[in-house]
């Protein structure tokens, strides 16, 4: 049985317009826990600004990604992708983040719109399910509140406000997200009038390949950590950026630490401080005496505050094994 504004979108016969292509200005490309193009299914948000245009929503996020970006937007009219969906966007929580595709709903003004935009988040969705060999399911598709409620790592309950708001003014009924998987897997089955407009090929995700190995020499060079960001699943630029100068007596056989900005921190020290089981201000993706001391102790090195070349020779294998410590 389809709810009120699903049932609407197919007697309108509503069809959704193509994807518009404005990715490329977001640099960054971290893969999914399970790797690239690997993500487990999609995060359904709502800008919560009553007054944005889509426009206006993508160039804000692209002057400001390095706070949080999405993969893609929706309004009445457009369907936009910002992001690259192969690699993981930053707008639920980090849990979340390496695990689902992102889009947006901007808020929108009218009975249709409200209807077309609910069509075009579910093309987008019903396009990407395909084309990473998904299904539509409440695993598979979910709320950024749900994510809130799974992982505890954002407080954010939309897109229900907004759903509830726009469903109650203009068709009085109630839109929650089993009824927006129902419009996907309604498109997602090809069904007449609601065909996917822009039917992307499904792709073989690629394999992980094996790490190439790296020279065992104490020196925690590009090389290292370009091998510990791959494990990690982080940008493979063989540079940790942000770090605090003063920590340097932490770390005196790591080379490739940036410290040209004294704070901002490193993802890729963030994700270290996480598989180390550090929590709440812990992980400020700075690597001082708190990591230096716990990853050593990972490697077998007790009360040991300094990384150094041992440590570093220690860690090497690890890496070379596949593992982070
Ligand atoms: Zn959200």
């Amino acid at each position: 049985m389809a709810n009120k504004i699903n049932q609407y979108i197919i007697d309108k016969g509503f069809k959704a317009p193509k994807e518009t292509d404005k990715t490329g200005k977001i640099p960054v490309h971290n893969s999914y826990r399970n790797g690239k193009g690997r993500p487990e299914g999609v995060v359904v948000h709502e800008t919560a600004n009553p007054t944005s245009t889509i426009g206006g929503e993508i160039s804000y996020m692209q002057g400001h990604y390095k706070d949080a970006f999405v993969h893609e937007f929706v309004d009445g009219q457009n369907i936009i992708g910002v992001a690259d969906t192969d690699y993981l966007a930053w707008g639920a929580g980090y849990t979340a983040n390496s695990r689902y595709i992102q889009f947006e709903q901007v808020r929108v003004h009218s009975k249709d719109d409200f209807a077309k935009e609910l069509l075009n988040g579910a093309n987008f969705v019903a396009n990407v399910l395909k084309k990473y060999n998904l299904k539509p399911s409440d695993s598979t598709i979910v709320t950024h509140h749900q994510t809130s409620n799974m992982f505890h790592e954002t407080d954010h309950t939309d897109p229900d406000a907004y759903w509830t708001t726009s469903a109650s003014k203009w068709f009085s009924t109630t839109y929650k997200i089993a009824d927006f998987i129902w419009l996907v897997k309604y498109i997602f089955d090809g069904k007449a009038p609601l065909k996917p407009t822009t039917p992307n090929k499904p792709v073989t995700p690629s394999k992980p390949k094996p790490a190439k190995k790296i020279a065992e020499d104490g020196e925690g060079g590009v090389a290292t950590i370009k091998l510990a960001q791959k494990i990690a699943g982080t940008t493979q630029d063989g540079v940790i950026t942000g770090q605090y100068a003063p920590n340097a007596k932490y770390w005196p056989k790591i080379h490739q630490m940036n410290t040209k900005y004294s704070n901002g921190g490193s993802l890729f020290v963030v994700t270290l401080q996480k598989k180390l089981g550090f929590k709440g201000k812990d992980l400020d993706g700075q690597w001082g005496k708190k990591v230096s001391t716990a990853l050593n102790s990972k490697l077998g090195f007790k009360n040991k505050s300094a990384f150094d070349k041992t440590s570093v020779l220690a860690w090497q294998k690890k890496l070379n094994s596949g593992k982070l410590f």
